[in-house]
């Protein structure tokens, strides 16, 4: 445990607390911790010091206090510690817990450390060697879905699908979803404490988190806190972005650790959503440091059978906060143009229009979906379609209209 504590998710809570802090320590805080200055810092607050001293050593600035020599953190080190909090996080590093400090510390984040945390026998930090997979097929599954959420299995297995993929995509890395028990990556969704020692913390504060490449049973693992509100394609500003959190996580779950740089995927901190799943591509400062890894992928095998794309789903959230609209037709009171089976699903399609209903007979939305958003590549002219199938020699999307034939992944 110990030694995967480096670089598994984050260590293991237990920070001083007040109360445990010197005196001399507490009176140095309560009088700031610039010297000579005129106009001394306010001191914080207790339980926000508390919050603090217990935030740095959970991500790897401060080692914990040592309950068996009560060995506790001098002020020089909480200073230090604080001001490498505010430069890994892009703030003015004045080495003080101050207001912008503290809300960057109750801002969502991953579970991991910014740094290989430290510990009270080992107070000098050692940069570990970058770990990464042997291989370069890996297998995943979606062990268990988000209970309670809008969003349905198929459309998490296919975010998890695109956030893979944007890996993929550069490095020569092949994800591949498998249906039992023995993939390398194995994603969750858990609330609380989910047996693997980093216990989650109900909504917001930590959000998710991945094990390094390794030997051990849980390396790639990926797990995602089931308290939080997972959105796609949301303008619900409350909620979190399932893609934009996948390919964080997938980024550790290869091998790539926190970073400080504005732009980068691996920030430590929730940033919002990314943008469309399908278009997203990963900032430079990621692609070197996977190159770095991996080396980089020079192109897809001609001979190798891509796998079939899934289909992502109009976002949950837009469809009861999307305004009517006078041209959409209504599923009780029309009839279709088309309908086709696709991928074991039936489509139903009227103008330029669709319902979906899945395998289990669930109607994906009662609102219909446009098929210039779901197809990329359909004209947006197309109003309407007379037929379409999926094609059985090469599953691709064949649409009719007149005399033009389209045919589409
Ligand atoms: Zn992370
Ligand atoms: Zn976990």
């Amino acid at each position: 445990m110990r030694r995967r504590a480096a670089r598994g998710p984050g260590p293991p809570p237990p920070g001083p607390g007040l109360s445990r802090l010197p005196l001399p320590l507490l009176l140095l805080l309560a009088l700031g911790t610039r010297g000579g200055c005129a106009a001394p810092a306010p001191a914080p607050r207790a339980e926000d010091l508390s919050l603090g001293v217990e935030w740095l050593s959970r991500f790897g600035y401060l080692p914990p206090a040592d309950p068996t020599t009560g060995q506790l953190q001098t002020q020089e080190e909480l200073s230090k510690a604080i001001t490498a909090m505010q430069q890994f996080g892009g703030l003015e590093a004045t080495g003080i817990l101050d207001e912008a400090t503290l809300a960057l510390m109750k801002t969502p984040r991953c579970s991991l450390p910014d740094l290989p945390v430290l510990t009270q026998a080992r107070r000098r930090r050692q940069a570990p060697a970058p770990t990464k997979w042997n291989k370069r097929n890996l297998s995943w599954r979606v062990r268990t879905f988000p209970r309670d959420s809008p969003l349905g299995h198929d459309t998490v297995r296919a975010l998890m699908y695109y956030a893979l993929k944007v890996w993929s995509d550069i490095a020569p890395l092949n994800f591949h979803e498998v249906a039992g028990s023995a993939a390398d990556i194995q994603i969750d969704f858990s609330k609380a404490d989910h047996n693997d020692g980093y216990p989650f913390d109900g909504p917001g504060g930590t959000v998710a988190h991945a094990f390094f490449p390794g030997h051990h049973h849980t390396a790639g693992d990926t797990h995602f806190d089931d308290d939080e509100a997972w959105t796609f394609r949301s303008s619900d500003a409350h909620g979190m972005d399932l893609f934009a959190v996948a390919v964080h996580e997938f980024g550790h779950a290869i091998g790539l650790s926190h970073v400080a740089a504005a732009h980068s995927i691996m920030r430590p901190y929730y940033q919002g959503p990314v943008g469309d799943p399908l278009r997203y591509g990963l900032p430079y400062e990621d692609k070197v440091r996977v190159w770095q890894l991996y080396g980089v992928r020079e192109s897809v095998s001609p001979t190798a059978q891509p796998e079939e794309p899934p289909l992502l789903p109009e976002p949950p959230d837009n469809r009861s906060s999307a305004p009517p609209r006078k041209d959409v037709p209504h599923r009780c009171s029309t009839h279709f143009d088309a309908v086709a089976q696709i991928r074991g699903e039936a489509f139903f399609f009227k103008g330029k229009y669709f319902w979906r209903l899945t395998r289990d007979r669930h109607l994906v939305s009662l609102q219909p979906a446009q098929m210039h958003r779901f197809w990329r590549g359909l004209p947006l002219h197309l109003d309407s379609v007379d037929a379409v199938y999926e094609r059985t020699s090469d599953h691709k999307i064949v649409f009719f209209k007149g005399p033009a034939v389209l045919a589409l992944r």
